[in-house]
């Protein structure tokens, strides 16, 4: 890179794994911390480590939208065995406390695994401020208490598209380390793209994950981050960095990775190249796990069109080709979910079903991530989708 420094190489682990069978899924996790130098490398024995997964909201594993037990198992159980003592947690979209971590956790079949396994669930819905001095944005952030009571903590995302964010991986899943609804206060503050892929860089970097896992065995395409479809990618991938495993996973699913705004922020920033020149990848190709038509939304961004139009074209055009979540009354089961989880509170519930005031919407698509029965779309207009194509 001109002016600056060479960065170093991170390594990636990318490898195959087809199914949630536990002895394979295993036998991929103990084989990625041998291709990362191995677990001692970044684990001492006694430590307690929080395996932060994806449980964004109650969904059976099948349905692709949290990570999978299986994977959180065999996990856990490996760090387990090394001598770590395992904490799994998340705080999932809505209100953060017990009785909904618990449906949450029977849900998503993580009840079951952490018995099964001897790791613990976290039930502490404290949230405590800490200070975030290498944040660009954030320079203190809410976060759950759990992350001060561990050593280290684990990202274990899932490989999901995203409605606001095109993608959803290692670095967004640390997003849930802000407690409950405190992340919608996150979306009216910076209800710009590009302040709130910086937002999401800053908590990842607070939150520190000394490694990152990516369960990318069965990944959601579409309508992601809940109501896409479940779609085998066959890969098991981790890191020591979440933003370098960003770049691979996107790769792998035909995303150019310049322009998914959390890794455009990242180059931005100097944190990674957005390319392979500062990735080792230990394992298989890229080319061997590629998927070229996984189904990706576009996404609003007047970035789309910086330096392409007159920033007062831009103003008129972004208007015209904003995206607007569409509610399917037919299929709404009038749970005020949408309701309860806007943002900026622009949803009214009218006869038990939503009503939205688009003008005051600032597209954060939180409605459409948490409806549990996927009654609301993204609607995109087709002048958005031909100018994401520029
Ligand atoms: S979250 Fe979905 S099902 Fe619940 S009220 Fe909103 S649209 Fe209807
Ligand atoms: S209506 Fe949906 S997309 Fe619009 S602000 Fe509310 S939650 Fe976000």
């Amino acid at each position: 890179m001109k002016g600056r420094e060479k960065l170093e190489r991170h390594k990636v682990s990318l490898l195959k794994c087809s199914n949630y069978d536990y002895d394979l899924i295993k036998k991929s996790i103990l084989k990625s911390f041998k291709n990362l130098g191995g677990i001692d490398k970044y684990i001492d024995k006694g430590d307690k480590v929080l395996l932060k997964i994806n449980l964004l909201m109650k969904k059976r594993p099948e349905e692709a939208t949290t990570t999978h037990p299986v994977f959180t198992k065999a996990l856990a159980k490996v760090l387990i065995d090394y001598g770590a003592e395992v904490i799994i947690g998340d705080s999932p979209g809505g209100p953060f406390n017990t009785s909904i971590l618990n449906g949450v956790y029977r849900a998503c079949g993580i009840e079951e695994i952490s018995k099964e396994v001897g790791a613990e669930l976290n039930y502490n819905t404290n949230s405590v401020e800490m200070k975030n001095e290498k944040g660009l944005i954030l320079k203190n952030i809410n976060a759950i208490e759990v992350l001060n009571k561990v050593d280290k903590v684990i990202s274990v995302s899932k490989l999901k598209t995203h409605g606001m964010m095109m993608f959803t991986g290692a670095v967004k899943n640390m997003f849930g380390i802000v407690a409950g609804l405190e992340k919608a206060e996150y979306h009216v503050r910076m209800p710009n793209i590009k302040d709130f892929s910086n937002a999401l860089l800053d908590i990842c970097i607070l939150a520190k994950p000394v490694l990152s896992f990516m369960d990318g065995i069965v990944g959601m395409e579409g309508n992601g981050p809940s109501g896409g479809d479940p779609r085998q990618v066959g890969a098991v991938i981790a890191s020591t960095s979440p933003y370098h495993l960003d770049v691979v996973a996107t790769s792998l699913i035909g995303i150019n990775p310049g322009k998914v705004p959390t890794i455009q922020r990242s180059v931005e920033r100097g944190i990674c190249e957005g390319n392979f020149n500062d990735i080792e990848i230990i394992g298989e190709r890229i080319e061997e796990l590629k998927i070229n038509d996984f189904i990706v939304p576009e996404i609003r961004s007047l970035d789309l069109l910086d330096g392409k139009l007159p920033k007062f074209m831009r103003t008129i055009i972004n208007e015209l080709m904003q995206p607007k979540p569409v509610f399917n009354k037919n299929i709404c089961v009038g749970c005020e979910k949408c309701f309860e989880s806007c943002p900026p509170q622009v949803i009214t519930m009218i006869n038990r079903k939503p009503s939205v005031k688009l003008d005051e919407c600032i597209r954060c698509f939180c409605c459409q991530e948490l409806c549990p029965v996927n009654a609301i779309d993204i609607h995109r207009p087709i002048l958005m989708k031909l100018l994401a194509r520029l």
